[in-house]
């Protein structure tokens, strides 16, 4: 595939060719973005959600052809065409870095679990690779002896929240709230700062993204995901998640999951041995020459990636670094 207006060897590049496939996927027309229309890809992805088909996805509109009767499935905001160098400040969440080198995150949510954490960070110091676990305020507590292993190891420790509701469910008032006990909470379990957050199913408003970098965090969401929360067999998840990776992403997987109450019909809670998975993706970085680092580690590294759309990358770093 290649996409006009864009060179080749440009890192983020995996990440256009998801959101082209994206756009096909749901049925969107796609004139801005579709190499053979022989434009120039207009879109600035902020963020999928894991629920892309509903939310989590903003792009300009102008880019976007109709929606086949999906009418609101689509951006909660759509940005005219002046606006990306003045949204280029907004703390809206990083899904990736970009950079050639062979670095990615892999990134643990919903946990810490006190049997499925301690075997991954098994598997994590048996490989000598770094992650970042994105916990759930309450189960910190309840297993503090797993989040310090987790820092003790020279992991990082990132907060999911306090329950597991989405934000756009809450007041804003109940959101700042919510992400103050909570980040202190975790704080007191890990005994470290808490500068990350990573908001349920990607879910998140720029008023949400005020509140967290108000209170001295850092949204982080992801570019690759593996469908780990049902179960299907650990080989399957690995390769999905392999399936995502290109240097510089972040990859979502899961060490617990903390929204059982959403299973689909005909979908059943992960039984698979998710330190299998982990011992296949590291596996396959080792082969690639890539290396897991910490969410923190990569974005001190390299860019942050918060929109694909490269005038807006390019303006943005030569105004300012982050
Ligand atoms: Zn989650």
């Amino acid at each position: 595939m290649t996409l006009p207006g864009w060179p080749a060897g440009e890192q983020h590049y995996g990440v256009m060719e998801r959101y082209v496939a994206l756009c096909a996927d749901l049925g969107w027309g796609s004139s801005g973005v579709r190499p053979a229309g022989g434009r120039r890809f207009g879109g600035a992805v902020f963020g999928m959600g894991s629920d892309t088909r509903r939310c989590g996805l903003l792009v300009r509109r102008r880019d976007i052809g109709p929606v086949n009767g999906a009418r609101g499935a689509y951006p909660l905001l759509a940005l005219r065409p002046r606006w990306p160098a003045a949204v280029a400040g907004w703390p809206l969440g990083v899904f990736c870095v970009s950079t050639s080198r062979g670095d990615v995150a892999i990134t643990y949510d919903d946990g810490p679990h006190p049997v499925q954490t301690n075997r991954i960070l098994d598997v994590l110091s048996e490989f000598g690779a770094k992650a970042t676990f994105f916990v759930m305020a309450p189960l910190a507590a309840a297993h503090q002896e797993v989040v310090r292993r987790i820092v003790a190891d020279g992991h990082e420790v990132g907060l999911h929240g306090e329950t597991h509701r989405s934000l756009l469910s809450l007041t804003n008032r109940e959101v700042i709230a919510s992400l103050r006990r909570s980040k202190e909470q975790v704080e007191d379990a890990a005994g470290v700062a808490v500068t990350l957050f990573r908001p349920p199913y990607g879910h998140h408003s720029l008023t949400h993204g005020l509140a967290v970098r108000a209170l001295g965090m850092r949204m982080i969401l992801w570019s690759a995901l593996a469908d780990d929360w049902i179960d299907v067999p650990a080989e399957v998840v690995a390769s999905r998640a392999i399936e995502g990776l290109y240097p510089g992403s972040i990859l979502l997987l899961h060490d617990n999951r903390a929204d059982p109450e959403t299973l689909q019909p005909g979908e059943f809670l992960p039984t698979f041995e998710r330190s299998a998975v982990l011992r296949g993706i590291l596996n396959h970085l080792q082969t690639e020459g890539y290396r897991s680092v910490t969410v923190s580690e990569l974005t001190a590294r390299h860019r942050p990636v918060k929109s694909v759309d490269r005038r807006f990358m390019d303006r943005r770093a030569a105004a300012r670094t982050w």
